[in-house]
């Protein structure tokens, strides 16, 4: 009969043939000071709304399979660099998908990866049952990737590993037979306060705490209009945001390309902005269909290209704008026009955002022109002003 130990010392083993990069081993208790925690984030208003809704699921892995008593945990390392980046250049303007939606979808990748574990444990203990999760099961995925000591949670709120830092995805196997836990890392992040710093939104409201709501990485998923004052600090990004990783000192120098699925096509994951404007639900669906960052479908994903645009002041994209200012059904998509052809300015922008003016019906498209037209003065007499 084998012994919980020689379960644990078999599943490790196999991780290297499965390509898992860190694997490790946590109780199944429920996370109580982690309910706290949530609690008081749902009181303050933190919440991004992507989040399973119930907190006993969310901290409770019995809720999520009854009799669990191990939860595996597994890290995959993704790359933070490309071999030779497209050049943005004026007329062909690009933006960005963040690192944690280059290649495959990491919730495929990692499914497999957990499968493959799962299959080796069945060989060991065919009557198992267990429960996979990546990202979107009830459970929160770092709280039991530190439990089970792959790493230490920032005060950004990343998962923070000593080998690949905080550039890694994490996924999860509740299993119902008991195996030796491992121990949490001591490390930590001492003294520094470097994400909390360089977030632009202040998002970081404390160590560890995070109003999702103020997050750009959220804010470039939601569908509805990007508030103004997120508009200028997006920086090209088209989904997601990750500066609060960017400058974190364990992630210095770290770049890890050895998972052929993260391996980022540079024309998908930093695309030119242009053709996003007129891309249809099927190109979109070819094309990006496959990355983590489509799964808001393309709506936001536009809007986000017409903002970087618009910062862009991207003069060749202007009768793009136009046509949607004019003919796009959806007003997320006609008011942020408007506001990008406020920002680049000119005869003809100014001209149809005069004419919309008369034709919209929508108050919020409404708004977004008249705000584009006043502004579109002020830019003007500033440039004057400087001139
Ligand atoms: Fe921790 Fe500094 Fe990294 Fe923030 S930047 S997660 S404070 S080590």
């Amino acid at each position: 009969m084998v012994t919980p130990e020689q379960i644990k010392q078999s599943l490790i083993q196999e991780t290297e043939r499965l390509g898992i990069d860190k694997i490790g081993f946590a109780s199944a208790d429920p996370f109580l000071e982690l309910k706290e925690r949530l609690i008081q984030h749902r009181k303050s208003g933190f919440e991004s709304g992507f989040e399973e809704p119930d907190l006993d699921k969310r901290t409770d892995p019995r809720l999520s399979l009854p009799n669990a008593r191990t939860i595996i945990a597994i890290a995959l390392a993704y790359p933070t660099r490309m071999d030779d980046p497209p050049a943005n250049r004026p007329g062909a303007y690009r933006g960005f998908f963040c690192r944690a939606s280059w290649g495959e979808d990491y919730h495929h990748v990692l499914r497999r990866k957990l499968e493959g574990l799962e299959r080796h444990l069945r060989e060991l203990v065919p009557d198992v049952t267990t429960e996979i999760m990546v990202d979107t099961g009830a459970l929160s995925d770092r709280a039991v990737a530190e439990r089970a000591g792959i790493g230490f949670i920032g005060k950004n709120t990343s998962l923070i590993t000593t080998q690949f830092g905080s550039w890694v995805y994490l996924g999860e196997m509740l299993v119902d037979i008991a195996l030796p836990p491992d121990q949490p890392v001591t490390e930590g992040c001492g003294d520094c306060t470097v994400c909390i710093d360089a977030c632009p939104t202040g998002a970081l409201v404390g160590p560890g705490q995070l109003n999702s709501q103020a997050c750009l990485a959220y804010q470039t998923q939601t569908k509805g209009f990007l508030a103004d004052e997120y508009r200028d600090l997006l920086g090209g990004y088209l989904y997601g945001y990750e500066t609060c990783q960017a400058v974190c000192p364990f992630n210095r120098g770290k770049n890890f390309t050895h998972q052929e699925a993260f391996r980022p096509d540079p024309e998908k994951v930093k695309p030119l902005l242009k053709p996003l404007l007129t891309i249809s639900n099927r190109q979109f669906q070819q094309r990006f269909g496959t990355m983590a960052g489509s799964w808001r479908g393309k709506k936001p994903i536009q809007r986000n290209a017409i903002i970087a645009l618009g910062r862009f002041r991207d003069k060749s994209a202007v009768p793009d704008l136009i046509k949607l200012l004019q003919d796009d059904p959806r007003p997320v998509i006609r008011g942020t026009a408007a506001w990008a052809l406020g920002r680049i300015g000119g005869s003809e922008a100014e001209k149809a955002l005069m004419e919309a003016e008369q034709r919209e019906q929508d108050s919020e498209v409404q708004k977004e022109i008249k705000r584009a037209l006043k502004n579109r003065i002020t830019h003007e007499k500033q440039e004057n002003e400087q001139g």
